[in-house]
């Protein structure tokens, strides 16, 4: 049922174009994909998500374990039926939220117990529990719960998070369960480059369908970034998908693609589209800013995304200024499609065999 398969790569940098097969349809890669954190794209319709060009989503698993749970979306149907989303969907494994959102109670070889940001329950997570809830839940793609620290961290600290990535990652294995999912090994390490090493050799012995680069854009500068994104990539099999998790900004996405990563998702479109900030080809706008106030031009004259083809900068400030939810809603929508547009010029770039000087512009932004 999966199939991934490289189909052209850039000869100057390491950026690929790819193909990842699911049971839900395939994927074109380099891809970007929309977080629909709780089971929804913060905003923004299925049909109007698909018309950004995405194709393939990602939910997070540690928010729906806690509400509705693992149980009421597996009765409703499953995560695709549930959202209304027929196309791929990925879920992350919940380690970076049980490490980034509530407060740990206890942590030990088999498991970590933490208190809900909800309502402050105690709630138990473990590499077992983990697969358990992601199989029931669905997803194309499942992800081994792994332990994400904080940058700056002490060595020790990172080096006992990456042993125990490891071995949860060989339980996660033998809990997986559901042969429609194909499950990914995250590889932490933070920025040191021989814990990346070592934690890259164990995850691929142990083998899995896909190898996601964890534990990155949590603290570390963009430079730090890419450098360890540039030498972990080469330590990963060629021939299997590479996704770099929770990032990021327009130049994160296209220096990384040019070190060989495949997938992406990141919060930031949407979460930007609700703080009034687009994207555009321009750079950023915020359109809060009075200078925008009287302006009839659309966000971006080059794009073709239904808000910029109906309203303008000054109607979509009022939106904001007034408080109405459409204007989240419409910004929202196009920085999705500003991002689904930013991948397909990076796909025909490398088609084209011209990726390092495409990138170049995107490189000189912050
Ligand atoms: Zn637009």
């Amino acid at each position: 049922m999966f199939s991934f398969s490289v189909t052209a790569t850039d000869k100057q940098t390491g950026a690929r174009r790819g193909r990842l097969v699911t049971g839900h349809g395939a994927v074109e890669t380099p891809t970007f994909m929309p977080v629909g954190t709780r089971g929804s794209v913060k905003g923004v319709l299925p049909s109007a998500l698909r018309a950004t060009g995405a194709e393939m989503i990602l939910a997070n698993t540690y928010h729906l374990f806690l509400r509705p749970g693992a149980e009421v979306v597996e009765q409703l149907g499953g995560l695709h039926e549930f959202m209304g989303w027929d196309g791929p969907i990925l879920t992350d494994s919940g380690g970076f939220q049980v490490f980034s959102l509530s407060e740990l109670n206890r942590i030990n070889e088999d498991e970590v117990e933490f208190a809900s940001h909800i309502d402050g329950a105690k709630v138990r997570l473990s590499p077992a529990i983990a697969t358990a809830v992601q199989n029931k839940l669905g997803a194309d793609i499942i992800m081994a719960f792994d332990e994400c620290v904080k940058l700056p961290s002490t060595r020790e600290r990172v080096r006992l998070a990456v042993d125990r990535t490891i071995r949860w990652a060989a339980q996660c294995l033998e809990a997986h369960k559901n042969e429609h999912q194909l499950m990914f090994g995250i590889v932490q390490g933070g920025t040191d480059r021989e814990l990346r090493e070592y934690c890259s050799e164990k995850l691929v012995e142990l083998g899995f369908g896909g190898y996601a680069i964890g534990g990155l854009s949590v603290g570390e500068s963009h430079d730090e970034m890419i450098e360890t994104v540039g030498y972990t990539v080469p330590m990963l099999p060629a021939d299997k998908p590479h996704y770099l998790m929770g990032v990021g900004t327009p130049r994160d996405l296209v220096a990384a693609i040019g070190a060989g990563i495949d997938m992406f998702d990141c919060v930031m479109p949407t979460r930007n589209g609700r703080n009034a900030t687009a994207f555009t080809r321009q750079g950023k706008m915020k359109l809060r800013n009075e200078q925008y106030k009287l302006q009839k031009e659309p966000l971006d004259a080059e794009c073709d995304c239904y808000t910029c083809k109906n309203f303008s900068r000054g109607y979509l400030r009022h939106l904001f200024q007034v408080g109405e939810m459409l204007g989240p809603m419409l910004l929202s929508l196009h920085n999705l499609h500003f991002y689904q547009w930013l991948m397909n010029e990076a796909r025909l770039a490398i088609d084209e065999n011209r990726y390092g000087s495409w990138s170049s512009r995107w490189l000189a932004d912050d």
